[in-house]
């Protein structure tokens, strides 16, 4: 491990402005070991970037390409000569503007390239910000390191080479100065542009981390932590100050928003400690995600997710047959369709898909592999649901915890239950209209005012 390496990300809304970027700096120049920031686009850029990619007329393409390049210019004047950057805003924005404005349809691997945009121009403005505050700064075009495969719109990162490029180009960077690098784009090996879908900047900090053998991944956001629940919805819901690895994925997975699901597969293959702050105010401290916390609740959060789709499989051929499931699962892994939760009986099988956090590539591909499933099964569809995941510790051994949730539960109609598989988490369907109800009294009943105290 490099016994004191610290790579830090900051999201989009810490790079909203001047002051913004600012306050960022100061975090990153106020410990020496923090010298690798990766940054987001400013916040707000992607989508308008996202926008460029679709058919629309010329005009309104000038037009977007105008206020992102607005948008940047007034950052890096704000700077004044600092604000002369290499690469330079102009440079960016002249770039952006003949590659959109000659193309008429983009695809996928286009589409990349015009995201790469929004990280290329805050990257280069926050490096000026942080060379202002006489820090001696190396602005890197990650594509030199973070390669992936060619699956634009969602990029599978290639860990060897990535780790191999890291070595070989951004060690002996790492000796002159602090470098500031893009989250959320990547290249193939033979230097196409590609991104590692929406969202992705938290695992483009955690692969460098990963690749450095980092002490610590900071993920400096627009919130304070993982908190218990979603505090817009349980006012009670607090930050949590420690949670392991496995518990942390799960209430990312399952819809905690504060971090990409996948950052967390990289910090666990290298034990990498992560620490989510929110940048605007560093003094409220954070979560720590670590291997091994002081304290392993059985109940440390609650996340959910609506909008969920049940699948149900109906297939007579299942019966007494040996795989058919294979089949059904061999099909959706083709179509990149990611399963949460399975539940089977003799001749169904239950799926709820995830379809609400991956790239917009999810719907054809989603309507394909139905295609293909409705060829050999009768399908049902049900949607409206909320898929709800209570996380913690040993779950599926400490006795009593079922009934106390389904105690609490008792006025919800439960359309399914996962419990068993997991030690650490037991999930369920309800209906959309029941899910803040349940939470709330979960939340109550689970982490209310004592829990929090401890
Ligand atoms: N800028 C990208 C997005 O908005 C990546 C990120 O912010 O993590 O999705
Ligand atoms: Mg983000």
């Amino acid at each position: 491990m490099n016994t004191q390496l610290i790579v830090s990300k900051f999201g989009g809304t810490s790079m909203a402005d001047i002051n913004c970027m600012r306050k960022c700096a100061r975090i990153v120049a106020e410990n020496p070991n923090r010298r690798v920031v990766i940054v987001s686009a400013t916040s707000g850029t992607t989508d308008q970037l996202t926008k460029l990619c679709q058919n629309i007329g010329l005009l309104e393409k000038s037009e977007i390409i105008e206020k992102i390049q607005q948008r940047h210019i007034k950052l890096a004047k704000e700077l004044g000569t600092f604000g002369q950057s290499y690469p330079s805003v102009e440079d960016l924005s002249n770039e952006l503007f003949e590659f959109v404005m000659k193309k008429e349809e983009i695809n996928p691997a286009e589409r990349d390239y015009i995201l790469s945009f929004g990280e290329r121009f805050s990257s280069t403005i926050f490096a000026a910000v942080l060379r202002q505050m006489d820090e001696k700064v190396i602005w890197l075009d990650v594509r030199n390191i973070l390669l992936t495969d060619d699956f634009f719109g969602k990029a599978e990162p290639q860990l060897e080479q990535i780790a191999h490029r890291a070595k070989e180009k951004l060690t002996p960077l790492l000796e002159e100065g602090k470098v500031v690098s893009q989250g959320f784009i990547g290249a193939t090996i033979d230097g196409k542009t590609t991104t590692l879908g929406r969202g992705g900047s938290d695992y483009s900090a955690a692969l460098f981390a990963e690749a450095l053998s980092a002490k610590t991944l900071e993920i400096w956001t627009d919130v304070n932590g993982i908190f218990s629940t979603d505090p817009r919805i349980v006012k009670e819901a607090f930050p949590i100050p420690e949670v392991s690895f496995n518990e942390a994925a799960e209430l990312a997975i399952y819809g905690a928003k504060v971090l990409h699901p996948a950052t967390l597969k990289a910090a666990i293959r290298k034990k990498t400690s992560v620490f989510i702050g929110k940048s605007m105010n560093p003094e409220l401290g954070g979560t720590w995600i670590v291997e091994k916390p002081e304290f392993s609740p059985a109940i440390r959060g609650i996340s959910f997710r609506n909008n969920q789709k049940l699948l149900t499989i109906h297939s007579l051929d299942m019966l007494h047959q040996f795989g058919f499931l294979s089949k059904v699962f061999e099909i959706l892994a083709r179509y990149k369709i990611s399963v949460d939760l399975v539940t089977t009986s003799e001749v169904n099988v239950a799926l709820t898909l995830d379809t609400g956090i991956k790239s917009d590539f999810n719907y054809p591909m989603l309507d394909a592999a139905i295609q293909e499933l409705r060829g050999f099964c009768k399908l049902t569809f049900e949607t409206d649901l909320a898929l709800i995941a209570l996380v913690g510790n040993q779950l599926n051994q400490t006795a009593g915890i079922s009934s106390r949730i389904f105690q609490v539960l008792e006025e919800v109609n439960i359309r399914l239950i996962c419990y068993g598989a997991s030690s650490h988490n037991i999930c369920f369907l309800v209906k959309d209209h029941d899910a803040i109800t349940t939470v709330e009294l979960l939340h109550q009943q689970f982490l209310g005012a004592e829990v929090s105290k401890t």
